[in-house]
C-alpha cells in the first residue's frame, strides 16, 4: 500500500474542516498525486463539485490523469480528465481534472467564482512556478471572500512550510515521512572535459558492464541533449540488451508513455527534470545527473523570457538523487565535481522573482486586480520587475494608464485571449485587423528562441545569404522571414540550411509555434486569411509589439539615437534598415560601460514613418512648445513640436517663447556656471552666504536664507523678459538678490555680519564667512595691538577665529582666545620675530 495511506484519516479530517486549508507533505512516490484526489472523492468531500489538480508541467498532468482513469478502470476524459494549453480531455462527467497552472486563471476570467470547483489541490508547489504562486494568491482571496466552502490543499515533495503556514494561516499540516533507501553518492573527480552527453553515456557503460541492478534514469538539461545521450548510448554494444527512452514535453504522448511503462529488460530513461519530483518511474536504482536545467529568466536585451542552461541547486541535486532509493538502495553518480557543488545556489529562486511579469500582470488585470503592488502575494515579487511591466502594459495600449488601479483597455480584453507574451498578442491583434496573421506569426515565433541566422559565418555564406536574401531592407526581420521560407520551401533540407548559416532545428520550432499562434488567432475570432499582404501592414504590427522600443536616429551618418521616454542608444552595425529616420527595435541591449554610465544598442531594427505614430497612438501624439537654449547662438529656441512618448517626431515651426520659462532656462544656465554674468560678482555670493551664516547664527531675527531654490528664483527674477546670453550679461544683479530682505533686515545683515572689521589700527579687514563654520578674521599682530578682548559678532554670540600673522603673512596661531595669546604665546615668540622683522612696531 503506498506511503500516503499512512496519513489517509489527517488528510480526511483536515479537508474536512471548517475553513479547508491543508499543507500535505510527503515524498515523491508516496501517492499525493494519484490518490488524495482520489481519497477525497471517494469520502464525497467534492460534494457535486470538481477536484480540479494544479500541475506545473503539462506532460505531467496528461500521465496523472491516465494513470487515475487506470486505476478506476475507465477511459481518461470519463470521471477523470486533464487540460492543459492546447489541448482538454474531458468531459461533463469529469470530477476529477488535472491542469497545468495558467489554466486555472484563465477559468476565473470567465467564472470568476469557479462555481464547479470544490476542491483545488497545488501539486508540486516547491516548484514555485509564477502561475503556481499566483492562482494559490486568487484562490485564497476566493476563500476568503465569497467560497468560505471551496477547500484548498498544498502539496509537495519539499515545501518552503514556514512560509506557506504564514501565507496561509490558518492551515492544517499533514506530513507523510515515506520510505526512503540509501542512495550511494559519487561525484566526478574533475571537471569533465568531453561533451555532457558524452560523459552521461561513458558512466551509463560502466554500470551497464557492471551489471547493475535495476533501471537507469539520466537527467538531462532539454530535448536536444536527451538526443545527443540516447545516439551516444546507442553507439555503446551493451546498449543492445537494454531498452532506451526518452522523456520530455515536446515527445508525442506514446513515447512519453512508453518511457513509463515496464518492461521485461533493463530500461535507461534520458529525462528533463519532469521526472525529478513530477513523475514517478518506478523500479529505478541508478541515477546519472548531468546537473543542468533549463529555466526561463528574464531576458534584459529581449525584454521578456529567454530559456537559460542552469546549474540546478542543491535541493534539486538531493531530490534527483532520491529517484534511485525509492524501492530499494540506490547509486547516484553527479557529473560535476565536489567543488562545484559546493559553489551552487541551495535552493532555486521562484520563478516571481526571475521571470517577466508582463503576460501575469495582463491576466491579473483582467481579474481585476489592478493594484498588483498591494496584491496579496504568496512572494512578492521585484519592484523594478513589477514597474517594468506595468510600463510595458501601459505602452502596449493594454492597460490605460501606470497609476495603481488603471484597468485593461478593449485592446488589453482582446489580448488576454492569447497565452502569449502580451509583446505578441498585441502584435497578432494588430495583424488580425491588417489582415497579415500569417507573416507576423511567423516574426513573433522568430523572435522566441534561438537566432534563426547563426550570427558568426564565414564571408562565403555571408556572399550567399545577400545573393539568396537580398542586402537592404526596411526590416531585419523580412530576411529573416525571407530565410524562413527558403527553407521552409526547400523542405528544411540540411544542406541547403547550411549553405547559408540557419540553423535548422530552430527553423522547425520556428514553424511549430507559428503555426499555434495561427490557431490561436483564429481561436481567438481574428481574421487568419490573407491574400495581399502589405509590407507596411508588418511593420505596422511590429511597431505596436515593440512600441516601447521607438527610436529616432540622428542626422549625419551617425548610428546614435534617441529613444521614447527620454533614452539613448546607438545602432548595432549590421542592421539591414539603413537610412531610416525612424525605427523600432526589437531587441534592445544594455552594456554597463563603466559605473551608471550604459551604452544602449539596438537590434533587429524595422524602418517605420513618423505619420504611423500619428495613426496608431494618437491620443499619445501630443503637440507641445518646446523651448532649448542653443548653446551655439546662445539664444532661447521655442519650436512648437509633436512628441511621441516625449520622443520629438515632427517640428512644426518657431513660435514666440514664453518668457517665465525662458526666464528659467537662462537661469537654469547661468548657475551650472555656463554663462556668466559680468555682475554676479564674489560680493554677491558673500552676502548671501553671510545671510545664510545669520539666519542660523540668529534664528530670532527670522531671516529665510537663500537656498538653491530660491537662488534659482532670484536668477529668473534677472534674466526675466531675455531671450538670449547677450541681453541678461551685463544685468544688476546686487539690487535684486539684496531685495530678498526687507531694508531693515539688509540693514541687519551688515551690521550683525559685516563684510569687513575694524581694528585698532584704524584698518577695516575682511572678514571670511562659511556656512556651518565660524567666521575667520586674518590679522597681522601690529593690527591687533590695543585689542584686548576676543573679537566677536551678532551681539558678540559668535566668536571670531582668529588668524594671527607674522609680518611676512605667515600665520602664527589660530585662536578664539585673544587674551591667552597675548599673556602666553605673544611674549615667547616676540624676540626671535623683533629680531627677524626690526622695521615693524613690536610692543
Ligand atoms: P507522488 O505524487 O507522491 O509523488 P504519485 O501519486 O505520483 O506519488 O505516485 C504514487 C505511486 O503510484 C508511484 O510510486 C508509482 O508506483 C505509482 N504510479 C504513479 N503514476 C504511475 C504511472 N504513470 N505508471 C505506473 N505507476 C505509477
Ligand atoms: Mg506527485
Amino acid at each position: 500500500m503506498l506511503p500516503i495511506y499512512d496519513i489517509e484519516d489527517q488528510v480526511l479530517a483536515a479537508f474536512g474542516g471548517e475553513l479547508a486549508r491543508v499543507v500535505i507533505e510527503a515524498p515523491t512516490g508516496s501517492g499525493k498525486s494519484t490518490q488524495v484526489p482520489q481519497m477525497l472523492l471517494d469520502a464525497g468531500l467534492a460534494g457535486e463539485g470538481q477536484i480540479v489538480v494544479l500541475q506545473p508541467r503539462r506532460l505531467a498532468a496528461r500521465v496523472l490523469a491516465n494513470r487515475v482513469a487506470e486505476e478506476r478502470e475507465e477511459r481518461t476524459g470519463q470521471s477523470v480528465g486533464y487540460e492543459v494549453r492546447f489541448e482538454r480531455c474531458v468531459s461533463k462527467s469529469t470530477r476529477i481534472r488535472y491542469i497545468t497552472e495558467g489554466v486555472l486563471l484563465r477559468a476565473m476570467l470567465d467564472d470568476p467564482q469557479l462555481s464547479h470547483i470544490s476542491v483545488i489541490l497545488f501539486d508540486e508547489f516547491h516548484e514555485r512556478h509564477l502561475y503556481g504562486d499566483l492562482s494559490l494568491a486568487m484562490v485564497k482571496q476566493l476563500q476568503q471572500s465569497s467560497r468560505a466552502d471551496l477547500k484548498v490543499g498544498v502539496m509537495s515533495a519539499t515545501l518552503q512550510s514556514e512560509l506557506l503556514n504564514d501565507y496561509l494561516a490558518p492551515c492544517v499540516e499533514v506530513k507523510s515521512e515515506g520510505r526512503m533507501f540509501p542512495v550511494e553518492m559519487e561525484y566526478l573527480p574533475k571537471a569533465p572535459r568531453a561533451d555532457l552527453w558524452d560523459e552521461a553515456a561513458a558512466v551509463w557503460q560502466d554500470c551497464a558492464r557492471q551489471g547493475v541492478e535495476g533501471d537507469v534514469l539520466i537527467f538531462m538539461p532539454g530535448g536536444y541533449e536527451i538526443d545527443r545521450t540516447l545516439r551516444a548510448i546507442e553507439n555503446c554494444k551493451e546498449s543492445r540488451d537494454w531498452e532506451l527512452h526518452a522523456l520530455h514535453a515536446e515527445l508525442p504522448p506514446e513515447r512519453q508513455d512508453a518511457a513509463l511503462k515496464s518492461y521485461d529488460r533493463q530500461k535507461v530513461i534520458v529525462s528533463t527534470n519532469v521526472a525529478e519530483t513530477s513523475l514517478t518511474i518506478d523500479g529505478v536504482r541508478t541515477v546519472i545527473d548531468a546537473g543542468l536545467a533549463r529555466q526561463a529568466r528574464f531576458d534584459p536585451n529581449r525584454g521578456f523570457d529567454a530559456l537559460t542552461i542552469d546549474k540546478i541547486s542543491h535541493a534539486s541535486a538531493e531530490q534527483r538523487k532520491g529517484r534511485a532509493g525509492r524501492t530499494a538502495p540506490g547509486r547516484c553518480i553527479r557529473l560535476w565535481t565536489e567543488a562545484d557543488h559546493r559553489s551552487r545556489p541551495g535552493t532555486t529562486a521562484p520563478e516571481i522573482k526571475r521571470v517577466d511579469l508582463a503576460e501575469v500582470l495582463l491576466t491579473l488585470h483582467g481579474l481585476g486586480v489592478d493594484d498588483p503592488k498591494s496584491f496579496d502575494w504568496v512572494e512578492p515579487p521585484l519592484e523594478k520587475s513589477l514597474n517594468r511591466a506595468e510600463h510595458l502594459l501601459s505602452d502596449l495600449g493594454a492597460i490605460a494608464g501606470q497609476q495603481a488601479g488603471s484597468g485593461l483597455t478593449p485592446v488589453g480584453e482582446k489580448m488576454l485571449k492569447f497565452p502569449v507574451h502580451p509583446r505578441f498578442s498585441r502584435m497578432l491583434i494588430e495583424a488580425g485587423q491588417r489582415k497579415c496573421v500569417q507573416p507576423v506569426a511567423i516574426i513573433a515565433a522568430l523572435c522566441q528562441g534561438r537566432p534563426l541566422m547563426i550570427r558568426k559565418v564565414d564571408k562565403r555564406v555571408v556572399e550567399r545569404r545577400d545573393d539568396v536574401l537580398g542586402e537592404e531592407d526596411l526590416s531585419d526581420f523580412f530576411r529573416e522571414l525571407r530565410a524562413f521560407e527558403y527553407v521552409r520551401n526547400k523542405k528544411f533540407h540540411v544542406p541547403m540550411c547550411r549553405e547559408l548559416g540557419i540553423h535548422i532545428a530552430t527553423a522547425r520550432q520556428v514553424e511549430r509555434l507559428a503555426v499555434r499562434l495561427v490557431r490561436q488567432a483564429d481561436s481567438a475570432g481574428l481574421t487568419i486569411q490573407d491574400t495581399s499582404v502589405s509590407e507596411a501592414d508588418i511593420r505596422k504590427c511590429i511597431l505596436v509589439g515593440f512600441a516601447d522600443q521607438v527610436a529616432r536616429c540622428k542626422d549625419g551618418g551617425t548610428l546614435r539615437c534617441d529613444l521614447v521616454h527620454r533614452r539613448r542608444g546607438e545602432i548595432e552595425r549590421g542592421s539591414l534598415v539603413r537610412d531610416a529616420t525612424f525605427v523600432v527595435a526589437a531587441e534592445i541591449t544594455e552594456v554597463e560601460k563603466s559605473k551608471g554610465d550604459l551604452d544602449v544598442l539596438l537590434r533587429r531594427l524595422t524602418a517605420i514613418d513618423s505619420s504611423w505614430l500619428k495613426e496608431i497612438f494618437p491620443d499619445e501624439c501630443v503637440v507641445e512648445d518646446q523651448m532649448v537654449f542653443d548653446e551655439f547662438t546662445k539664444r532661447i529656441e521655442a519650436k512648437s513640436v509633436t512628441v511621441f512618448r516625449q520622443l520629438i517626431i515632427e517640428h512644426s515651426g518657431v513660435v514666440d517663447p514664453d518668457p517665465s520659462r525662458a526666464a528659467q532656462l537662462l537661469a537654469e544656465q547661468v548657475i551650472a556656471g555656463k554663462l556668466k554674468l559680468k555682475h554676479w560678482i564674489e560680493a554677491v555670493d558673500q552676502w548671501i552666504v553671510r545671510l545664510n551664516c545669520l539666519a542660523e547664527w540668529y534664528p530670532e531675527a527670522e531671516l529665510a536664507p537663500i537656498d538653491a531654490e530660491a537662488k534659482q528664483s532670484l536668477m529668473e527674477q534677472i534674466c526675466y523678459g531675455a531671450f538670449s546670453y547677450k541681453q541678461i550679461r551685463e544685468r544688476k544683479v546686487m539690487p535684486v538678490v539684496k531685495s530678498w530682505l526687507s531694508e531693515p533686515q539688509q540693514a541687519l545683515i551688515d551690521q550683525m555680519v559685516p563684510e569687513r572689521y575694524r581694528t585698532p589700527d584704524g584698518r577695516n579687514l575682511k572678514l571670511r564667512y562659511q556656512v556651518g563654520k565660524p567666521p575667520v578674521l586674518a590679522a597681522k599682530i601690529q593690527n591687533l595691538y590695543g585689542m584686548e578682548q576676543h573679537p566677536t559678532l551678532v551681539n558678540r554670540s559668535v566668536p571670531v577665529v582668529l588668524e594671527i600673522l607674522a609680518p611676512n603673512f605667515r600665520p602664527i596661531q589660530v585662536t578664539q582666545d585673544l587674551p591667552n595669546f597675548w599673556k602666553d604665546t605673544y611674549h615667547k615668540i616676540k624676540p626671535e620675530l623683533a629680531r627677524r622683522y626690526p622695521k615693524h612696531e613690536w610692543r
